[in-house]
């Protein structure tokens, strides 16, 4: 059989990522290819509770990319995708993302669309194949879907998600917002966390202009039991500007029944935060009202206002 093309998504991966490169390979096995769903990070608790619920096991841990064939499911910038990615070749992307720094030498698929989640995306996929989906692989889209939205209350959701949320809830033979409200317990979970460990569960870095910058988030029913260990996380913020280098580290709160954010901030350009969203800075933390989604309302003014230096 001819080399395997691993089907991976991001690094901390969320479960936009992980359902995605389940039911993408999935897809592609279908269609005849050696596809292999892949996971570039451990898994957090609230994939582990989905991945429990559509009795599917976790994807393989992929070490490295280096000189393998990739598909890239949820993100495309190479400083959140598989070590040693710019050493493989990348053959497709499915992602909901902005472009960021791929390049390649060969002519791919590129599929993006600024909607909620990648897993509508591969639902779409699926029906243009006319390949039909089992429950539990609904049910893992729809996990994905439903986590990445909010159940579909983030801005970032689209019509698109909203029918396709549909459809696969009938299939996987779950109401949607029983389900929705179940997942959005699971990820509330902070459990035995520590301050660090919350602060690099959701992370992505990004390069703005010749900033480097880290932006992680927790989105959560009780943003208290985080706020109130501010000193402490901020602590482990600073540890991490140390350890690699950020400009500037952005930790998004957020409140998800709220529907609102509160950073807290570190590094040398906290001052940028202040300016992008014509706020003020009170003891290392902004309130970002109705700010719930880190890609559509966080991303881009911060990377104009670092751009703009
Ligand atoms: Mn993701
Ligand atoms: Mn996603």
């Amino acid at each position: 059989m001819s080399q395997p093309t691993y089907v991976v998504g991001h690094q901390q991966p969320d479960t936009d990522s992980i359902t995605a490169a389940i039911s993408y390979a999935r897809l592609k096995q279908q269609q005849g290819r050696n596809a292999v769903a892949a996971r570039a990070g451990e898994i957090n608790p609230e994939t582990a509770f989905v991945l429990d619920r559509w009795a599917r096991e976790p994807p393989a841990h992929l070490e490295s990319g280096r000189d393998k064939q990739l598909i890239l499911v949820d993100h495309n910038e190479y400083s959140q995708a598989v070590e040693g990615a710019n050493a493989a070749t990348v053959t497709e992307v499915l992602d909901h993302h902005r472009i960021g720094d791929l390049t390649t030498s060969e002519p791919i698929h590129f599929y993006t669309e600024p909607v909620g989640s990648t897993a509508t995306l591969v639902f779409e996929q699926y029906a243009a194949a006319d390949v039909e989906l089992d429950s539990q692989t609904a049910g893992l889209l729809l996990s994905g879907l439903l986590s990445d939205t909010v159940v579909c209350r983030s801005p970032t959701t689209t019509e698109k998600d909203r029918v396709a949320a549909e459809e696969l809830a009938a299939i996987a033979g779950v109401e949607q917002e029983a389900y929705g409200k179940e997942l959005l317990a699971e990820k509330s979970k902070l459990g035995e966390k520590s301050p660090r460990e919350m602060v690099v569960a959701d992370f992505k870095a990004f390069e703005f202009g010749d900033s480097h910058v880290g932006i992680g988030q927790i989105e959560t029913v009780d943003p208290d039991q985080v706020l109130s260990q501010q000193a402490a996380v901020l602590a482990a913020m600073d540890e991490l500007v140390e350890e690699r280098g950020f400009d500037l580290l952005v930790l998004l709160v957020t409140d998800l029944l709220a529907e609102e954010s509160t950073a807290l901030l570190a590094g040398s350009k906290t001052d940028v935060v202040a300016a992008a969203f014509e706020t003020t800075i009170n003891d290392r933390t902004v309130s970002l009202s109705g700010v719930m989604s880190r890609k559509k309302q966080v991303v881009p003014p911060l990377e104009k206002a670092l751009t703009a230096e």
